[in-house]
């Protein structure tokens, strides 16, 4: 810790953004970089507490606190206080594969975890991060690091988000020949089509798949195992077998009218948005330019809807969120867990700053969906709920009858979380399946019910974030690498 004080003695500053009404005019990234010296100020409000709550990653009953991949937050804070830039990426890369991605999209677990944030502000442990990365690239730090010997095993790796680059990359630099099979036409999964680019620019993905490419990962593009290659195959060819294909099924709504065009997954809008910026396809039908939009679901994904479609020129925005709207303020600590107030996100601020309002209807959700005569979406029904909890612990759902409203809407995005992994995958491989869908493994553990086959990610843990899926990747690879070496030293 260089600066014991700093704390005491400098204020919370954040990355700058660009304000909602410029950055809606384009998909670019609109958080701005700290210069040097102000990184250096954020970096000596760390005031290495002794036990680095941050760092911990650990479960409180069902919740989680701390970095899930325990980076090594005050010691890496210390190295940019002295100006040890190299150093600080060094210390970095130790822990997390690609920083470049967790410094842009992660929702910080680390800093709800920070001491400074018991009674102040918490340390930018999330943009020192983003800075750290982002200096090492500037100066031509990150170069290819093929492995010197190579071990003559040969692992498949299915499906390239983040999950799929981090096993990837762990198992490529212990030596292990990695293809990476993924169905899309370019690499990264929900980081490349899904995360739409204000949040994380596409060429930060490419730089890291090219990257790892140099450094001699293969990747077999449009590439669909268990529709366009057998499984049985993989099995077969490779020495192991990882399926990080991802939690890809959407939930949908059924309601009456749900037959109605215009109605949309949120994954197929988003990519279909983020192929057309990167100018790969035409405007398409999902396109939102003067229509009347409403988006059900109010989690992270609803929000990217929101500012895609206010980026595209929607006429009118709408967000129904099941959850009631949180208090301005919290009464009492939430420390080392995130709080529960009323926050708005960036596709929220912008409706704010162009519509005038907050675009979500809290406690609501979707009753009907009405038609016109060519049998496409008009008008939305919505109705507010109550959630709560029977004597048996099931949560319930009760309608409030009468507080039903009518809405416009002429193109509804469905983003209401996900199911679980693609049954073909699962089946084409023989592996057993949680009850929520999910590839089933033992606790803590990637091994399926096929010897020689693993599963990482989204696809074994249900819908979450980047950060646990890197996570998730990098103990999946010990795991894999034990099973081909018989030891591991990883
Ligand atoms: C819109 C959206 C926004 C999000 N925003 C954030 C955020 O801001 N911060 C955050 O931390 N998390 C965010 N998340 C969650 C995060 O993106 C995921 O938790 C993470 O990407 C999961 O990684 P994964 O590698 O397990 O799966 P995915 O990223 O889903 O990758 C799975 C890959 O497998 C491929 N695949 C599937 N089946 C096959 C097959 N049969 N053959 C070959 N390839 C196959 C898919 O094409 C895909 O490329 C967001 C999610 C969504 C949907
Ligand atoms: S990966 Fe996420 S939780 Fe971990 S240190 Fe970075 S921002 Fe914090």
């Amino acid at each position: 810790m260089g600066k014991p004080m700093g704390f005491l003695e400098y204020e919370r500053k954040t990355r700058p953004e660009i304000s909602p009404e410029k950055r809606i005019e384009n998909f670019e990234e609109f958080h701005l970089a700290l210069d040097k010296e102000e990184c250096r100020i954020q970096a000596a409000r760390c005031m290495d507490c002794g036990i680095p709550f941050c760092q911990s990653g650990v479960k409180y009953g069902t919740a989680f606190s701390g970095c899930p991949l325990h980076n090594l937050i005050p010691e890496y804070n210390d190295e940019i206080f002295q100006g040890n830039w190299k150093q600080a990426a060094a210390r970095l890369l130790k822990t997390n594969n690609f920083p470049e991605f967790t410094g842009r999209v992660c929702p910080a677990l680390c800093e709800n975890a920070c001491v400074c944030g018991i009674n102040d502000t918490p340390v930018t442990t999330h943009d020192n991060e983003y800075a750290i990365i982002e200096e090492a690239f500037a100066n031509g730090w990150i170069t290819p690091e093929p492995p010197e010997i190579r071990s003559g095993k040969r692992v498949a790796v299915v499906g390239s988000g983040p999950a799929g680059l981090a096993v990837a990359d762990c198992l490529n630099k212990r030596g292990h020949s990695v293809t990476v099979f993924e169905k899309a036409d370019r690499p990264g999964g929900l980081l490349m089509y899904g995360i739409p680019g204000m949040k994380l620019d596409k060429s930060v993905v490419q730089r890291r798949t090219d990257l790892m490419e140099a450094e001699g990962v293969e990747f077999l593009l449009n590439a669909d195992v268990g529709k366009d290659l057998s499984a049985g195959n993989l099995v077969d060819e490779y020495d192991a077998v990882v399926l990080c294909c991802g939690s890809r099924i959407p939930r949908d709504v059924e309601v009456p009218g749900r037959d109605a065009k215009g109605i949309v997954y949120a994954v197929d809008y988003l990519t279909e948005s983020t192929k057309s910026v990167l100018g790969m396809i035409r405007e398409t039908s999902m396109n939102a330019k003067g229509r009347d939009v409403v988006v059900v679901g109010g989690g992270d994904t609803g929000n990217d809807c929101v500012g895609t479609a206010i980026r595209q020129g929607c006429k009118s925005i709408v967000q129904l969120d099941r959850n009631p709207k949180g208090p301005e303020q919290s009464s009492a600590s939430s420390w080392p867990l995130k709080d529960r107030i009323y926050r708005r996100d960036y596709g929220q601020e912008e409706a704010m700053a162009l519509f005038g309002a907050d675009p979500r209807m809290f406690s609501s959700t979707v009753k009907e969906i009405r038609k016109d005569e060519e049998g496409n979406v008009r008008e939305i029904v919505t109705i507010q709920i109550v959630k709560s909890t029977d004597k048996n612990g099931r949560r319930t759902i009760t309608e409030i009858q009468g507080s039903e409203e009518t809405i416009p809407c002429d193109l509804l995005i469905l983003a209401a979380g996900f199911a679980g992994c693609e049954d073909y995958v699962a089946d084409s491989f023989g592996v057993t399946r949680a009850g929520n869908g999910t590839l089933k493994t033992g606790e803590g553990q990637y091994a399926t019910n096929v010897p020689g086959v693993f599963a990482a990610g989204d696809a074994r843990r249900g819908s979450s974030l980047v950060v646990w899926a890197i996570a998730e990747g990098r103990a999946c690879a010990k795991e894999v690498d034990l099973f081909l070496m018989e030891y591991t030293n990883m």
